[in-house]
């Protein structure tokens, strides 16, 4: 069994995009601005925040950090977003979800301008991924390809199992590895909480992505030998035993399916720092395409 090292790779491309933003510099180019909004104060969301301004500062792009409080109305949210996608500097706006109740993630999504979307999850490019054509890739379908082309994992002909089906995960996960690409021409499965036989249909994947957000939910019979799996899910569950009183669960029961597996990725130090990796690089594509080149 190998480990996939989300936190070892995402460090190789911020290094590898570190450098590119020094040639910039040295072009005399406008260099990477991701803008993060954050609604409220929710203690996950405030977490993810920052460690997405911390690698921003880790590849020396420029970050802006706009705090809202949590009783915002929709349309100052709205008014924040239109002033991002208008101002020049800003190449990616990014809204922390979950947003507070009273305001529609689907009109906060189609607000943010395409060509700053760099969550991917507006419908132009949502659309765009499903056609196969350049765009942004929402932020951890992407991750976890890159970890599959990181470790050379080949896709072809093989049976995915996609557990989950949002819109920011599951989905675009299942649809680009059924892509006509190198990290997909897989056959893929996949499956919800309406889904029969789940156990029988997961011991039939080469891979399994597990993104449900159920802790431990992928028992050790749930998997072949030789599987890889990638575990999607991050839960805070109460434990005493830490200091923060709680620990992150993927949906994967780590200890025993690992034995199993050819590939399986921990958590945390997985698919997480790799969504964070492909937040960068699709910031960095924006930044291209403002400076000319690259068109998205
Ligand atoms: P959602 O709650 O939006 O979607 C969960 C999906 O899982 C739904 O499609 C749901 O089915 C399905 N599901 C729930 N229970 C079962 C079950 N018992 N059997 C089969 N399918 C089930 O979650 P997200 O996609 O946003 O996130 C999933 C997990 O990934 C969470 O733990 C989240 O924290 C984590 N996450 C991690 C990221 C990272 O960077 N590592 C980034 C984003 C998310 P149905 O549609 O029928 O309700």
């Amino acid at each position: 069994m190998e480990l996939l090292d989300g936190q070892l790779v995402s460090k190789t491309i911020k290094e590898e995009l570190r450098l590119k933003v020094g040639q910039l510099i040295v072009e005399g180019k406008k260099i990477p601005h991701l803008a993060a909004v954050l609604v409220g104060n929710n203690g996950a969301s405030e977490t993810y925040v920052g460690a997405k301004v911390k690698a921003c500062a880790e590849t020396g792009f420029k970050s802006t950090l706009v705090r809202l409080e949590d009783d915002i109305s929709e349309n100052k949210l709205l008014n924040v977003i239109e002033d991002l996608n208008n101002d020049p500097d800003v190449d990616g706006i990014l809204v922390q979800l979950p947003l507070p109740k009273h305001i529609s993630d689907e009109k906060v999504i189609n607000t943010i301008h395409p060509s700053k979307d760099v969550d991917g999850f507006h419908p132009i490019n949502v659309g765009k991924m499903v056609q196969n054509l350049p765009t942004f890739i929402s932020a951890t379908p992407h991750g976890v390809l890159l970890m599959l082309e990181h470790y050379k994992i080949n896709t072809k002909g093989k049976h995915a199992v996609v557990v989950g089906r949002s819109n920011i995960v599951g989905r675009p996960m299942s649809i680009l590895l059924s892509s006509n690409t190198p990290t997909g021409n897989c056959t893929v499965t996949i499956c919800h909480s309406h889904t029969p036989n789940l156990p029988e249909i997961c011991r039939q994947a080469d891979i399994i992505v597990a993104a449900l957000g159920k802790p431990e939910f992928v028992k050790a019979d749930m998997v072949k030998d030789g599987a890889v799996v990638i575990d999607v899910g991050i839960t805070r569950v109460p434990d005493n035993s830490k200091k923060s009183g709680f620990a992150l669960k993927g949906d994967v029961k780590f200890d025993e399916v690992a034995p199993r597996c050819s590939y399986i990725t921990p958590v945390p130090g997985g698919v997480g720092p790799m969504t964070i990796a492909a937040l960068m690089k699709n910031t960095f594509l924006a930044c291209e395409a403002r400076n000319g080149e690259n068109l998205i």
